[in-house]
């Protein structure tokens, strides 16, 4: 691997963590119970902050916030136009600003900072820009009824939404979720992930700058179990999306189910084929599946993470897969030239003791009883997590092609692996590994590609490689996912729907169709005098 030594010699950031606090009403307020977590940089595992830890109560303190926004406030009443107004002037804060969010995302996320000031911050605001230009064009229909009757639809604000969003890519999805919401005239409570909750604050806070009036959108950083499930079984909240993993998308269907039967749009995980046909360009294909896979550290949902390659082209693949992972350039992400960066991972710490709370560093045992849930939740860091799939793809009888082990000694860094000769019965064929691992499987005729491209529980994205046009068709036909990106991957322009098949997700954000996640339908009847006219 070209890896950096900065792995072991972080470079320290230019800016300090301003806000750690909750926003709630406009103003940045202690939680509740004034309990603060630690959030860590993954690159050391160091404190970078403490932020406030928002639960049940802080949540309970925001919704009413957003419902008396609402209810009262000026926001749904405004023209649409003028809250178009306060979303472009939030795009071009969010552009002046460039260079501290984008040390807030790579300092608490580990990806790259050169992807998070070139990529991400300008989709970011170009999200906003594209929600900002539909706030005065979304509008109801007049229909053509039976009878003496004039009809018309309305589309009006739903309300209240509840976000919950992960740490992979913070403010990509605090974007996806605020800018269709409010464009449409909705109030927010914004739940980020315990991981990564800096950027958000930094971004509301600029929200509030470009004229947002207070209540309208209220971010309350904690934990899913506590704050996450308080807003997803809240009765005053009118709908809920969730960006996630499956498990918690089950959970949080059920909260809402059982609450008030909010509607919930749900962004889940996923185990994409990528697929490399027999006429590919071997090099490009490489270079394509490798982006798929490898992008963000791989934690991405829709990342390539099962790669299909034709026999006829499988060997030279494999050859140049290995290649490519071994020149990838790992190290600390603030560094230039960097393509990888730390796993981002979960709060290494359990509060211990039944008389006193008590943190525990990451490694360390535990004299208490609760020590087994502490072990637990070690298991279920990414860093862990991602170990032991590559463990579990050894152990089951694929071949472990290059990498495979951690990097350096500091921090969460894992080398760039890829294993062959992955069957579908594999867990690290079926399970999302959300990380740098690229598992190989060769395939012979289309058929057979098909029903075993489809062999999985998740339906979110498919790459298909390939200038058979026939090839290509029908691939897009028969696969069961949400995006099929013909000769490219990850391509996520602000117009183009995203969302999940089967157990992916539901609905869909960005574009047009992410509109109606936040508009109720209000079909408006009266009575002609004069049916004549
Ligand atoms: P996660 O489900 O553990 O956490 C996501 C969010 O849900 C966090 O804010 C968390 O605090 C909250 N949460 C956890 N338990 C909760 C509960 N009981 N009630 C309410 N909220 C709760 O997921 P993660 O591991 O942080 O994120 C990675 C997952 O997100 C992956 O599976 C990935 O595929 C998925 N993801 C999907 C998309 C998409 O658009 N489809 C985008 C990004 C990430």
């Amino acid at each position: 691997y070209s890896t950096s030594s900065a792995v072991d010699n972080p470079i320290t950031p230019s800016i300090k963590v301003d806000y750690t606090q909750l926003l709630i009403n406009g103003n940045f307020v202690d939680s509740a119970s004034g309990k603060t977590f630690p959030t860590y940089d993954p690159r050391t595992g160091d404190v970078i902050a403490h932020v406030s830890e928002g639960d049940a109560e802080d949540i309970d303190r925001a919704v009413s916030a957003a419902r008396k926004a609402f209810d009262e406030g000026p926001w749904p009443r405004m023209t649409a136009y003028e809250r178009s107004e306060v979303l472009f002037r939030f795009a071009d804060l969010l552009d002046k600003h460039t260079e501290e969010l984008a040390t807030l995302e790579t300092w608490d996320n580990g990806k790259p900072y050169e992807q998070s000031a070139k990529i991400e911050l300008p989709m970011i605001s170009r999200v906003i820009r594209y929600y900002a230009g539909w706030a005065d064009k979304v509008h109801g229909l007049t229909v053509p009824a039976d009878g003496p009757y004039h009809v018309q639809t309305i589309n009006e604000p739903i309300g209240v939404a509840g976000q919950i969003i992960p740490w992979n890519f913070p403010l990509i999805m605090f974007a996806w979720k605020v800018g269709p919401a409010l464009a449409c005239g909705c109030t927010i409570v914004l739940k980020s992930a315990e991981q990564t909750p800096l950027s958000a604050l930094l971004a509301a806070k600029l929200l509030h700058e470009a004229g947002l009036p207070p209540g309208v959108l209220n971010v309350v950083s904690g934990f899913g179990r506590t704050a996450g499930a308080a807003l997803s079984s809240h009765m005053a909240v009118d709908k809920l999306a969730f960006t996630g993993s499956s498990a918690t998308g089950k959970i949080v269907l059920t909260s809402a189910a059982n609450s008030n039967l909010k509607p919930v749009t749900l962004e889940l995980g996923g185990k994409s084929p990528f697929i490399v046909c027999k006429d590919a360009d071997v090099d490009k294909a490489v270079e394509l599946a490798h982006f798929a896979l490898f992008f963000n550290q791989g934690q991405c949902c829709c990342a390539g993470s099962r790669t299909y390659v034709h026999e006829s082209v499988y060997d030279e693949f494999i050859e140049k897969a290995k290649t490519r992972a071994l020149k990838r350039s790992v190290g600390d992400p603030f560094k230039a030239g960097i393509e990888q960066g730390p796993q981002v991972n979960r709060q290494p710490f359990l509060q211990c003791g039944r008389s006193h709370v008590k943190l525990i560093p990451m490694e360390m045992q535990c004299c208490h009883t609760d020590a087994n849930a502490y072990l637990n939740q070690i298991d279920s860091t990414q860093f862990k997590k991602i170990l032991g799939y590559i463990k579990s793809g050894v152990e089951s009888g694929a071949t472990l092609v290059t990498g495979g082990e951690r990097l350096g000694n500091k921090g969460y860094y894992i080398q760039p692996t890829v294993f062959a000769n992955v069957k579908e019965d594999m867990l690290i064929a079926q399970d999302e590994i959300f990380g740098p691992v690229q598992s190989i499987l060769k395939f012979k005729d289309m058929d057979e590609l098909i029903r075993r491209a489809n062999q999985t529980r998740y339906g979110l994205a498919a790459g298909v490689f390939t200038n058979d046009l026939d090839t290509a068709n029908t691939l897009t036909r028969a696969l069961r996912v949400g995006t099929v990106w013909i000769n490219c991957y990850d391509v996520f322009d602000a117009s183009i729907p995203f969302g999940g098949y089967k157990m992916s997700g539901q609905g869909r954000e960005k574009g047009v169709h992410c509109l109606s996640n936040y508009l109720q339908v209000k079909a408006v009847v009266t009575k002609l005098k004069n049916p004549a006219w």
